[in-house]
């Protein structure tokens, strides 16, 4: 080889080094979570439901991993989001109502906006409920929060609003942070055409009187079946809108180096232990939430039956994007760490009007999860039960908590909260708790 083709080589080689490096400081994974509210994991179709409501999220998971086993750490909205925005359970970062006042996320903890915002990270929020808004506390880190102040959107406004953020911004070389919160799920049920009568030919005929309606359509079977048909077709309706932001995310390049990590905050009752909506009791059908997970490295169609809860969303996202996981936080980072003897526990009901400092009377209800044991235990009534999920997954047949279990749920109260969170006050905020049933 000549001196001029050495020379060339040589250039050659150091350019592609330089790109190399240049470009692996360029080119951090971006990073979308997107948590569909009041979706409980049992009416996917990934997770074993038998009607097809979901094939966008089926396929989603097929290309990622599932854990199977995901906890929420609270029954309602705010708390459960707080556990998603910080890696805490609810007595750390003590987001909720108590004596009917409502709190706020405290701005001083790091949340998942903070952290990755610190290593670079353009960060948005797209979120559909005031409950994560600006007021509450929810907007803390965020570049870009788009929120309402009163009320909730729908799905395909905040597609939209998210295709256009990165429309505008195409050629920002900095990674994102993305979360997208849809709100649709959740009461009332009114899914649009033609996905109202995906399920049933009556389509929203009758939900509106169901939902605002007394107990003696309660009560009425019938009634019930329709309004989860109501329900899973919103969960269809809002699957739909999801294919429409992956198939632009694989038209524009931007998933070839992307993590998609979807989620959701509670699940719903219809009436499997006597009432329906979610905020009041801590069985499964409303803690046992979704958690699929899509991006580079990581393995396809795998089925993680780890337990594992909303809390480990933060270090596995912190994961992604190379930012150190807090001491504080509670949660781990499920591709990353083991931990095969914790427990994951859920609080966070909305309580009745309470009038001590005793923090469980605060939250009155805890559950924990420890293997296929769950332990739940009412503070307020001291009624408490012990099931065994592989066994009775329905939680039927309770058995007397033992003296483990119920140290492991006192235990939860042991350490010291992090959060000091604000009031939260104004008449938009009450109007809205009220109209979701929540005061
Ligand atoms: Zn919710």
């Amino acid at each position: 080889m000549t001196g001029t083709l050495w020379f060339r080589l040589v250039i050659v080689v150091t350019v592609l080094i330089f790109m190399g490096c240049f470009s692996e400081k360029q080119e951090k994974p971006d990073i979308f979570l997107i948590i569909i509210d009041t979706l409980r994991a049992d009416h996917l179709g990934c997770y074993g439901y038998e009607r097809s409501t979901s094939p966008i999220l089926d396929s989603l998971a097929a290309s990622g991993t599932l854990f199977s086993r995901c906890q929420a750490q609270a029954p309602w909205t705010l708390p459960a989001h707080a556990s998603i925005w910080t890696g805490l359970s609810v007595k750390s970062h003590m987001t909720g109502i108590r004596n009917m006042v409502v709190y706020g996320l405290d701005s001083e903890i790091d949340n998942i906006a903070t952290l990755l915002k610190d290593v670079d990270y353009v960060t948005l929020g797209f979120v559909n409920v005031i409950l994560i808004s600006h007021s509450f506390g929810f907007a803390n880190g965020f570049d870009h929060y788009s929120s309402t102040d009163q009320g909730h959107g729908r799905a395909a406004a905040t597609v939209d609003e998210v295709l256009e953020w990165f429309s505008e911004n195409r050629g920002n070389p900095r990674p994102k942070l993305t979360v997208i919160h849809l709100f649709d799920v959740h009461s009332p049920y009114d899914p649009p055409a033609p996905f109202d009568t995906k399920f049933d030919p009556l389509g929203t005929q009758g939900v509106t009187e169901f939902v605002t309606d007394s107990l003696g359509i309660l009560m009425n079977p019938e009634a019930t079946d329709h309004l989860m048909d109501m329900y899973d077709s919103e969960i269809s309706w809002v699957d739909n809108q999801l294919g429409r932001l992956f198939s632009e995310l694989r038209r524009s390049g931007i998933a070839d180096n992307a993590y998609i990590v979807v989620t959701s905050d509670h699940g719903e009752e219809f009436f499997e232990h006597g009432s329906w909506s979610h905020g009041h009791s801590l069985y499964q059908e409303i803690l046992h939430v979704p958690l699929i997970v899509s991006g580079p490295g990581i393995s396809l169609g795998v089925i993680d039956s780890t337990p594992c809860g909303q809390f480990d969303i933060l270090p596995v996202i912190a994961g992604f994007a190379g930012v150190p996981i807090p001491d504080h936080v509670e949660g781990i980072d499920l591709f990353n760490q083991v931990s095969p003897d914790r427990v994951i526990p859920s609080s966070g009901v909305i309580p009745g009007h309470s009038t001590t400092q005793d923090p469980r009377e605060f939250e009155s209800m805890c559950s924990i999860l420890n293997g296929f044991d769950k332990g739940i235990l009412n503070y307020f009534t001291m009624d408490e039960q012990l099931f065994n999920l592989r066994l009775d997954p329905g939680e039927h047949d309770p058995y007397p908590l033992d003296s483990l279990h119920r140290f492991e749920l006192d235990n939860y109260w042991s350490t010291p909260p992090v959060g000091h969170p604000h009031v939260v006050r104004g008449t938009a905020v009450e109007i809205d708790l009220n109209d979701l049933g929540y005061l």
